[in-house]
């Protein structure tokens, strides 16, 4: 952490001996020391070393610049000035909040000086941590002994075999030291929410603009469940959207509800669109109630907020129009929206609690954020019953919680506080607007086909684009005004083979094709659609990543312009089945499973399998009843017409399910079957491109079975 910088100019000031003698007497103390050449350079210096712990220069050369450019990147880095001569302080800089020092030229001081300076790292340090963090780490700096769980004790248990041993080396002494059992009373509880724990929570709470917050150690996957199951009693109804996350469906296998759904519209790329705003109103969700068996109005509603490719809704006016108590946003993929202000008035927690309403917001801080897997919280807003809630919490969380993952949950937030939080957002926005204009410069200077982005025609300003019902980028039939727009940071990327009014040229590039080839390349691609690509520029993604994909994606151009062979071009592809791949080329691979998207007539059964949903016979919850007890039987999926399904069918991706247990697939849905079996044909062609679908089972004679309820 130790480095410090001295403002060094024109070759004078590092000379004198004052500085010399500073120098050694840091690094005595243990910092490193470096010299940037002049103030530009240590702004960029600030910026990328984040382990810079002071700055020191000259008052009468540099102050009030200094100071505040120093401040956008870091208000509480310590800074400190060697003040000579008369030494006035702007009266300006007395807005800045600083973390200043004062120091004269004299000789003989260095040593005073450098511990001045050891005090005030010290006392920065102290500031950014969190508090539970802060006590984890002294608590394994005291290195106490144990005589409690975990069974590896402090990493001891694994040195004395030779596997352990290569594991502990592998993680290092620390992953294990702080690995302890939850029966340090010092460290306070996460069940109980005491101690550094209950501060942690506070702490977040405050960062994400929340009442009150939860940190969930088991993923959103739990989150959902929690918030779902303190909010709907068994006999309700609860308001689900029909996009939701898997963690939902489970949400209602667990507890005795009656689903009704929000009914998301998706365009013709397969994109997944939003709930349209009369979904919200009351009479469209009573004729919901009025239409589904033992439906009562919901007192709960889930929304997946944003959507799976990057939709942030309105949320303002879901908020004022819903008529639920609880509102729970699934924030999963934008852990970030509170800390940069185009996302105001588009995610749960901006803007002020109503009353009567509970506002809930679950986010998977690991996806998008800095915190090992699993990291996530829950950020509420409004009056709800406490120890209610906390039964739920106890519910789904296991009684010996991982501090490493508290600790980075924690520590993601402190990262998000003050400027360096703001910049790290803003940073990862102005990226991704570089790189999709990139994408569209490369896309104009082709001479034949390139990859084209989702996104409207100008994106000059830095916002959260508005999908006007007025353009035709985004595909959408019939959209509301001031209701989705899209997040500069979701990159959609779009192949040839389907364009925004639903038609599918005679020619095509499955974006598959091209994210087996960036999987050669080491690139993984978030989701895959038939013709797009999404890419997340998460705070991780640096220039030299986004420059590798961009080199990625030109050499697919070049590859497939020049007709490369399989086995040349999508080497792993081609080992998947050598024979069936051998001598075949990639245009003719590219045409074949376009040319099966177009038999299915892709677009229009997108619209369709969507578009009626499946008959609810038996709620989730009995249909799961009936699995348990055995009353189920498999059928070829080809029967599924007319037959209740006891799974939830899900095909990845896009990751949402399609049927939901104890649904029906009647004759006029029959459209959600024909794309499940467009989906199994494309496998059952091309060795390598099978589609991931949950609750499908593919037999060894390449055919596929669903699990069904036994008929009386
Ligand atoms: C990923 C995801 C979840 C589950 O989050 P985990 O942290 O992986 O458990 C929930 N909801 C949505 C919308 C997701 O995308």
């Amino acid at each position: 952490m130790n480095i410090f910088a001295i403002l060094n100019h024109s070759g004078v000031f590092f000379k004198e001996e004052p500085v010399r003698e500073l120098h050694a007497s840091l690094e005595k103390a243990g910092y490193k020391v470096v010299y940037p050449v002049d103030a530009q350079d240590l702004y960029k210096m600030i910026e990328m070393n984040p382990r810079i712990c002071g700055v020191l220069f000259d008052w009468d050369k540099y102050s009030l610049d200094l100071c505040s450019e120093i401040n956008a990147l870091n208000e509480k880095l310590p800074l400190y000035a060697f003040a000579n001569q008369h030494s006035t302080l702007d009266i300006s800089l007395t807005d800045l909040r600083l973390n200043l020092h004062f120091f004269e030229y004299a000789l003989d001081m260095a040593d005073d000086i450098a511990l001045k300076i050891n005090q005030a790292t010290e006392e920065y340090k102290d500031q950014i941590m969190p508090p539970f963090t802060k006590a984890l780490f002294k608590y394994v700096e005291e290195g106490k002994y144990t005589f409690c769980t975990p069974g590896h004790m402090g990493g001891t248990a694994f040195q004395k075999s030779p596997a352990g041993s290569i594991f502990y080396d592998f993680y290092g002494p620390n992953a294990f030291k702080a690995d302890v059992s939850i029966s340090m009373p010092e460290l306070g509880s996460l069940l109980d929410h005491s101690g550094p724990h209950k501060e942690a929570e506070e702490y977040i709470a405050r960062t994400f603009n929340a009442d009150s917050s939860y940190i969930v150690t088991n993923g959103t996957s739990t989150s959902n469940k929690i918030v779902g199951m303190y909010s709907a009693p068994a006999g309700s109804t609860v308001l689900v959207d029909r996009n939701c996350h898997k963690s939902l469906t489970h949400m209602m296998m667990m507890s005795d509800v009656t689903p009704i759904y929000f009914r998301p519209t998706r365009n013709a790329y397969g994109i997944l669109g939003g709930i349209p705003q009369s979904e919200f109103t009351r009479e469209v969700i009573e004729q919901k109630v009025a239409a589904t068996p033992n439906a009562t109005m919901p007192g709960y509603a889930v929304i997946t907020n944003s959507t799976y490719d990057g939709l942030l809704y309105n949320t303002q006016y879901i908020k004022e129009t819903l008529d639920t108590k609880y509102i729970h946003f699934d924030s999963a993929w934008v852990p970030y929206t509170n800390f940069n202000k185009i996302y105001e008035g588009k995610c749960g927690m901006s803007g002020e609690a109503m009353p009567g309403k509970v506002f809930y917001e679950t986010q998977s801080t690991h996806k998008l954020l800095a915190a090992f897997s699993q990291a996530s919280m829950i950020h509420v807003k409004g009056e709800f019953d406490k120890e209610s809630f906390n039964e739920a919490f106890m519910m789904h969380t296991s009684t010996s919680p991982q501090y490493g993952i508290v600790a980075s949950t924690e520590t993601a937030a402190a990262m998000m506080r003050g400027n360096t939080g703001k910049k790290l957002i803003q940073d990862s926005i102005d990226r991704a607007i570089r790189f999709r204009k990139e994408i569209k410069r490369l896309q104009s200077e082709s001479d034949s086909w390139f990859f084209d982005v989702w996104q409207p025609e100008n994106i000059d300003t830095t916002e959260c684009w508005k999908l006007d019902p007025k353009d035709s980028w985004h595909g959408f039939k019939d959209i509301d005004d001031d209701h989705m727009y899209l997040d500069p940071i979701k990159v959609t990327l779009l192949t040839p083979g389907m364009n925004e009014n639903s038609e599918m040229s005679e020619t095509g590039i499955p974006a598959s094709i091209v994210a087996k080839y960036l999987d050669e390349r080491g690139i993984v691609v978030e989701k895959t659609g038939p013709y797009n690509l999404l890419f997340l520029f998460s705070i991780g993604i640096d220039k030299s990543k986004a420059m590798q994909l961009l080199r990625a994606l030109t050499d697919f151009k070049r590859g497939f312009d020049l007709n490369l062979t399989v086995k040349n071009f999508l080497p792993s592809l081609y080992n998947e089945d050598p024979s069936f791949y051998e001598g075949m080329r990639v245009q003719e691979l590219a045409q074949g499973i376009h040319d099966l998207t177009r038999k299915y007539r892709l677009p229009e059964l997108m619209f369709k399998a969507f578009d009626v949903l499946p008959e609810l016979k038996v709620t989730p919850h009995a249909a799961w009843q009936e699995e348990l007890r055995g009353n189920v039987e498999e059928v070829p999926l080809a029967d599924l017409v007319d037959r209740v399904s006891a799974n939830m069918i899900l095909p990845y991706p896009p990751g949402v399910p399609l049927v939901l247990p104890g649904e029906m697939v009647t004759a006029e849905s029959r459209p959600v079957l024909d794309f499940l079996e467009m989906l199994c044909e494309i496998g059952a062609h091309y060795p390598g491109f099978e589609t991931d679908i949950h609750g499908v089972y593919a037999q060894k004679d390449g055919s596929y079975t669903v699990k069904v309820l036994k008929q009386n």
